[in-house]
């Protein structure tokens, strides 16, 4: 048994209700990590995710490179999407209960990550349980200890762009290999994931419904997809 939790950045877009309903026929519970600006931007697709049961995290206001930025900056971009997302939950008639956090690019900060990961328990933000993973690049990363959310699989399917050179056969290339150059082979027997998907229009716009052909393809090769469950806050 291949194990999956599923989660889909840079939420929300146009295509965001799209995704939401292809999960829910398939009774996959997914964490959106969601970008201030892009929540301003698709505000109803936004809250047709949260009234159709999907949980929406944090990944910053406006998606910048943590390390390119200075402690306050950093922070600011935590609280204005905070700010975002709590008026959104409000909105949708949603508890907001988990407060799960992403970095743009899982870039964590640079000299500043100490500070931000200290700053992202205070503020109580809820780690995404990755205890069953048992990857030992993840614990020799310090991954378990830190409290963002980052991926054991990416299927870079934002690389699909008129003139990247990067094609769907890429992804599936991705999806069978047995030796990647970062993270974990997907298909490893009774190995433990955190899969990162993205909720891109530009993607749609080249090869529409690809979550669609991606989860399909791995639900038929046995990937069961969990439930996302969180460590209790430390703050
Ligand atoms: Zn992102």
């Amino acid at each position: 048994m291949i194990h999956a939790v599923l989660t889909i950045d840079d939420v929300a877009s146009r295509n965001t209700p799209a995704i939401v309903d292809y999960l829910n026929a398939k009774g996959i519970h997914a964490i959106l990590f969601a970008v201030g600006r892009h929540v301003e931007k698709y505000p109803e697709q936004a809250v047709y995710a949260l009234q159709h049961g999907m949980i929406i995290g944090n990944h910053s206001y406006s998606h910048p490179a943590f390390s390119k930025l200075t402690k306050e900056e950093g922070a600011d971009e935590i609280e204005r999407c905070e700010t975002v997302l709590d008026a959104l939950y409000r909105r949708a008639g949603t508890e907001r209960r988990f407060r799960p956090f992403r970095f743009p690019y899982g870039d964590k900060g640079g000299n500043n990550k100490a500070f931000l990961q200290q700053y992202l328990a205070q503020r109580g933000f809820h780690k995404v349980k990755d205890t069953q993973i048992e990857a030992a690049w993840w614990k020799e990363q310090g991954l378990d200890r830190d409290i963002d959310t980052l991926w054991t699989f990416d299927f870079a399917e934002y690389n699909i762009r008129q003139g990247s050179g990067f094609t769907l056969d890429d992804v599936w290339k991705r999806i069978e290999d047995r030796h990647p150059a970062n993270g974990s082979p997907l298909l490893e027997e009774n190995s433990h994931h955190i899969l990162l998907l993205h909720a891109h229009d530009e993607t749609e716009a080249l090869v529409p419904e690809y979550y669609r052909r991606f989860i399909d393809a791995l639900l038929e090769k046995g990937v069961r997809f969990e439930k996302p469950a969180f460590r209790e806050a430390e703050g």
